[in-house]
């Protein structure tokens, strides 16, 4: 799953991307909204999170831009508590709003909750076949036995398993697991579906030569 943060205060950037990173997703990041609209144009992210007082176009003018062309889910991260603000974000086509200063673990709940609704999952738990897997703990599970994945492998999972009887290219599974700061010119991708492929021992990840990967189930 790949974020875009949107906001200009430097240390609220950093802070944020990092423990993003380390709640498993790939960040970009993006310090005014001119540069957040452009990326936000060009890649399919899954989450963007916009603050709206920014340098340049506002927060407000991305997401009615964004709106135009792109249904990407927008949490709105903002400092404006006004019922009136948070109405206005909503009935603008924002999925979510949050004000700050705001807490962390609640932050990561909502971002969890507008990716389930994008993917039209009602619960956490998704339950494929012999898998299941928990979006909160992010934990994978075989005929109940537990297995050890690295983050980018579970995110790998997370994403087929959210577009599970579908194809999935593998220029879809770049644009969603890696971040730009990320090496994607090798075979990374082969490496890491072959390794979930061991640890998990069941066959579930189907290869459609020349189109991609699809989960059936
Ligand atoms: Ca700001």
């Amino acid at each position: 799953m790949r974020v875009l943060l949107v906001e200009d205060e430097p240390k609220l950037l950093k802070t944020l991307s990092k423990a993003l990173k380390e709640e498993g997703y790939a960040v970009d990041t993006a310090k005014d909204g001119d540069d957040g609209l452009y990326k936000a144009q060009f890649t399919n992210y899954d989450v963007i999170i916009l603050d709206i007082m920014l340098p340049g176009i506002d927060g407000w003018e991305v997401l009615n831009k964004l709106r135009k062309t792109k249904k990407t889910p927008v949490i709105f991260l903002s400092a404006k508590d006004t019922t009136q603000d948070r109405v206005r974000g909503l009935d603008n086509g924002a999925d979510d709003y949050l004000i700050k200063p705001f807490n962390l673990t609640e932050l990561f709940s909502r971002v969890r909750s507008v990716i389930r609704r994008a993917a039209n999952e009602p619960v956490p738990k998704l339950t494929i076949g012999p898998i299941v897997l928990d979006t909160l703990s992010r934990t994978v599970n075989v005929k109940g036995k537990r297995i050890p994945l690295t983050g980018k492998e579970y995110m790998i999972l997370e994403y087929l398993a959210h577009h599970h009887n579908k194809v999935v290219t593998r220029t879809e599974l770049y644009e969603h697991v890696f971040d730009d700061q990320e090496d994607t010119t090798s075979n990374l991708l082969d490496v890491h579906i072959y390794n979930i492929r061991k640890k998990l021992d069941v066959d579930f990840i189907t290869t459609r030569r020349g189109h991609g990967y699809s989960i059936e189930g």
